[in-house]
């Protein structure tokens, strides 16, 4: 058994793990990262990269080479409704130097910020490295047993921070209670190849919703159903989801044949979940391991990195200076539990119309009421721009 010593092992390379371990490196904090696959390209997760998270590239002063990797720009959220094109959010207003949310795919994101921790000599990943157990101690975390390439290893820690996201393995070994809400989706992903004069919209409503990422010579597509009716969209069979599919967006009708087999489609299952309490002695869950969030609205990412800030600010100096204890984690929770109360709320409730209820409600003939208030009165969509492109309570770099 191999075994390792670290002020903080961040269990999960995602977007939460990535940003609190080059953040806590970067303050000096000796940090080893644990992620279970062997790189980030992976699909499905979310490719947006929201104002509040270039502002604090600004203000890490990473922004120029943020901006080198490829990316396109939204900067309001319109989405068709009963053929109407109505502007849930708008970024322009925003005061922060990038006011619109970048499409980048979310691997490339991973990547420039794993390349940033290396230039810290406290910062480590270790890839294709799966934690499976939580080492406890006289009722203490006092680190992790994970598996690797080069077998089995033991890593004690002064912190484990799980950052693995909403299956986390930490999460369940933790003995931390679970609320748990209803949300009323699931999403089904596949690839459609693209060309430059197709004519589709980012978000297109009817029976099903559909929503489109551009990836250069093919489209990511989300389809969001109603949750649980995968099984029947199933059982009626590849035509009629090819149908289903060409009814929403037209102008791909001729490419259906690409998703020859159910193989091409990938189910995931929304949930939506929160710990009551996010910590206990020697651990803290950070973003979807301490609140799983649905794709609605695309806020999660922005969540878990405003989490990962508000980590690094609160723990840095007294992970540094060896003190860390329950209550420093406690005010990690106090900052970050409002928030996403209320992102949850909005995910949940107030976008809960936008999506169809049963697999024949059709949502093009029927205009929900929160949309029907961003018609009457235009300002609502910068207010909604604040919400979403920087959070309830957008997060900066103290340290
Ligand atoms: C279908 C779907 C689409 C979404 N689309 C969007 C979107 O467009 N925009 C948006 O903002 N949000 C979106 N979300 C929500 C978003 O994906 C999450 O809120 C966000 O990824 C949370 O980040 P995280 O770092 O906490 O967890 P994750 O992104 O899940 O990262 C967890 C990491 O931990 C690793 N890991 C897991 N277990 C272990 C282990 N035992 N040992 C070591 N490593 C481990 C994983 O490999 C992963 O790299 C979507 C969610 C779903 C379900």
């Amino acid at each position: 058994m191999r075994q390792e010593t670290v002020q903080c092992c961040v269990v999960g390379g995602g977007p939460a793990g990535l940003m609190v371990g080059v953040l806590l490196a970067r303050q000096g904090v000796e940090v080893l990262v644990l992620e279970k696959h062997a790189d980030f390209l992976r699909d499905f997760r979310g490719d947006t990269i929201h104002p509040s998270t270039q502002e604090l590239m600004y203000e890490l002063g990473w922004i120029d080479e943020f901006q080198q990797i490829p990316h396109s720009k939204m900067e309001d959220v319109t989405v068709e409704i009963d053929g109407k094109a109505i502007t849930f959010a708008d970024f322009r207003k925003l005061k922060v130097h990038c006011p619109y949310i970048a499409f980048m795919p979310q691997w490339d994101f991973l990547d420039f910020l794993a390349t940033k921790g290396k230039t810290f000599p406290s910062f480590r990943l270790l890839q294709t490295t799966e934690v499976s157990d939580l080492l406890i101690e006289g009722g203490r975390v006092v680190g992790v047993r994970a598996n690797s390439l080069d077998g089995p290893l033991d890593v004690r820690a002064d912190l484990v921070v799980a950052a693995d996201g909403r299956d986390s393995t930490c999460r369940a070994q933790s003995g931390l209670e679970t609320i748990i809400e209803a949300p009323n989706i699931d999403v089904l992903w596949f690839r459609v190849s693209r060309r430059d004069d197709d004519k589709v919209k980012f978000f297109q409503s009817g029976k099903g919703v559909l929503i489109f990422i551009n990836r250069g010579d093919y489209w990511q597509v989300a389809y969001v159903i109603p949750a649980r009716a995968f099984a029947k969209v199933r059982a009626a069979g590849l035509a009629e989801f090819h149908a289903r599919i060409a009814a929403l967006a037209p102008a791909l009708s001729d490419r259906m044949s690409e998703i020859e087999t159910w193989d091409k489609v990938q189910k995931l299952t929304v949930r939506v979940d929160r710990l009551t309490t996010w910590h206990r002695p020697g651990l803290l869950c950070i973003g979807d391991a301490a609140h799983a969030m649905s794709p609605a609205g695309g806020v999660g990412i922005n969540l878990a990195i405003q989490d990962a800030v508000a980590t690094a600010n609160i723990l840095g100096p007294t992970l540094r200076s060896r003190t860390v204890c329950d209550s420093d984690m406690s005010r990690v929770q106090a900052r970050r539990e409002l928030p996403t109360r209320i992102t949850q709320k909005f995910q949940v409730v107030v976008l809960r119309d936008l999506y169809p209820k049963d697999l024949n409600d059709d949502t093009d003939h029927y205009t929900p009421p929160i949309f029907t208030a961003f018609q009457i009165l235009p300002p609502l969509r910068h207010v909604m721009g604040r919400f979403i492109g920087l959070g309830a309570r957008p997060e900066h770099i103290n340290n």
